[in-house]
């Protein structure tokens, strides 16, 4: 398999251009990035490795904008509730038991599942940050990483930069800066987080406005909503991820909007807590930038972006009447050009970009009948899966359906849920 600063050559793919299916592309990989691409693009070295194409399509890596990785040991553990009594009966007390080995062991699991669906980099604001990082880098995907912090548990934000200074200068990790939500963290809490993002030029992760009563507690103890709250103490920026945003007032829309706050949209998880459906149709209008996340895997139950996009779309059809909105084209820039702007990756399909990608396998039901029109489609209304290949930093994660080591991985996730069950 190939490593970093290898070179690597894809052969007669396909690719989506302009929403087209372009046939017979090479794609060469050299020192993790993309060397080339195009109709007869070479390996220039001539030694690399050779990746045949051939009945695939590549595209460019997927970003979860919002996640908890290790929550995949949560997995069907509490379905089925609201969101606070299933935080506050179900998730936290578990939580309250939850180790580093839980997290270091959780966290691959959810890389195997994100490396099976085509997802490359994630979003993650949880506990035990160091294993999380350690574990993401074992499994070689990309990642933006944040220490949940709340004043509960005030030891969280002493511990923000010391993560920051050991994690900065990573190929694969970038420290973020996540505290929690304004429920659960004070204005000074929130004002340190900011500094310390602004001083590093880090992004800032947090949730906001995911639930109606937690806005309307918010906006009976304040006056304002979470949103306006933010803006005055002068906290958004484009450098903050905000997930959720399922109650926003037209107000708070605009506010996003013109502070270029990202939207890390979480479709399903949103439905199954059934918080609500997101005023996307609003921030989209207004001209904000949304992305996709899966949550964790305790509200979901899954952490595939397909499943997203397709929900995403559908939901909001359905909420507006309105079939003709959140085409294909368009949830598909959610997952991917919109996200690489909001983490500011340089990524795509293109010479020059990290080369962060996914072969699928067309010939499955769901791709067919194919033409050069419908490819698109298929991929946001259609796809079930058929990621065979994932390469993060022009290495390969999973080839042809392996992910090496994946059944240990298994073993010892089972392992630690059914020791945390116990404990
Ligand atoms: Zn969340």
């Amino acid at each position: 398999m190939a490593v970093d600063g290898e070179t690597m050559l894809i052969k007669d793919a396909s690719i989506v251009e302009g929403g087209r299916l372009c046939r017979d592309v090479n794609i060469a990989i050299d020192g993790g990035r993309i060397a080339g691409i195009g109709p007869g693009i070479k390996d220039e070295s001539g030694d690399g490795e050779v990746i045949d194409g051939r009945g695939k399509l590549a595209i460019p890596g997927l970003v979860n904008a919002h996640t908890h990785l290790a929550m995949t040991l949560f997995r069907g553990y509490a379905d089925d509730m609201e969101l606070m009594p299933w935080l506050s009966e179900k998730i936290w007390p578990l939580e309250a038991k939850l180790t580093a080995e839980d997290v270091r062991w959780g966290t691959k699991l959810g890389c195997l599942e994100m490396i099976r669906s085509g997802i490359t980099c994630y979003n993650d604001m949880y506990y035990f940050m160091d294993e999380t990082a350690e574990a993401t880098k074992e499994m070689g995907l990309r990642a933006f990483l944040a220490e949940v912090v709340f004043d509960m548990r005030p030891d969280q934000i002493e511990g923000v930069e010391p993560f920051v200074r050991r994690w900065k200068n990573d190929d694969l990790i970038v420290p973020a800066v996540g505290p929690h939500a304004v429920y659960t963290c004070s204005e000074e809490t929130l004002l340190k987080t900011k500094e310390i993002a602004e001083e590093h030029d880090l992004l800032l992760h947090i949730h906001l406005s995911e639930t109606r009563s937690e806005v309307e507690s918010f906006e009976k103890s304040s006056g304002k909503s979470p949103v306006e709250y933010l803006d005055s103490i002068g906290f958004l920026s484009d450098r903050v991820v905000a997930a959720h945003c399922t109650w926003l007032s037209p107000k708070d829309v605009s506010i996003i909007a013109e502070r270029g706050v990202s939207v890390a949209h979480c479709s399903i998880s949103n439905h199954k807590l059934a918080s609500g459906i997101a005023p996307l149709d609003r921030l989209q209008e207004a001209g904000a930038r949304i992305c996709l996340g899966t949550d964790g895997a305790s509200s979901n139950n899954s952490l595939n972006l397909f499943q997203e996009m397709k929900t995403t779309a559908i939901a909001q059809k359905c909420a507006h009447s309105r079939p003709d909105l959140f085409a294909a084209g368009e949830v598909w820039r959610m997952a991917t050009e919109n996200a690489y702007i909001a983490f500011r990756l340089d990524m795509g399909l293109r010479a020059g970009a990290i080369a962060d990608l996914s072969l699928i396998d067309l010939k499955k039901p769901w791709f067919c009948p194919l033409a050069d029109d419908n490819i698109v489609s298929h991929l946001v209304y259609s796809a079930q899966g058929g990621v065979d290949t994932t390469i993060v930093g022009g290495r390969v994660l999973m080839r042809d359906g392996v992910i090496p080591g994946e059944v240990v991985i298994l073993d010892r996730a089972q392992e630690q849920f059914n020791d945390l069950l116990a404990r």
